[in-house]
């Protein structure tokens, strides 16, 4: 199983990872304001059963701040081509 990290200080609102993820365990935070003055998104499944570490958001997203933790091989993804 795996969890995200975003940096939500640089996410634009653009909702791309909200409609990436196949679990829809992202959610566009419409009670937060972040420095650049939008609405950034929030992971929404920090128990930690039900992302899989699928990349599928930190693919998508395209300011490439989100991070991608697995937990069973300690693989750490970053968001992008790579
Ligand atoms: S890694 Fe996959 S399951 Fe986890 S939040 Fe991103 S898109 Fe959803
Ligand atoms: S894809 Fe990236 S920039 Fe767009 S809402 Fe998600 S985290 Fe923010």
């Amino acid at each position: 199983m795996g969890k995200i990290l975003i940096d939500a200080e640089k996410c634009k609102g653009c909702s791309y990872c909200v409609l990436s993820c196949p679990r829809q365990l992202i959610a566009i935070d419409g009670e937060r304001i972040n420095m650049l003055g939008y609405n950034p998104a929030r992971f929404n499944g920090d128990s930690g059963e039900k992302c899989t570490g699928c990349a599928l958001c930190a693919e998508m997203c395209p300011e490439v701040v989100i991070e991608v933790y697995r937990d069973k091989k300690k693989q750490k993804e970053k968001g992008g081509a790579g």
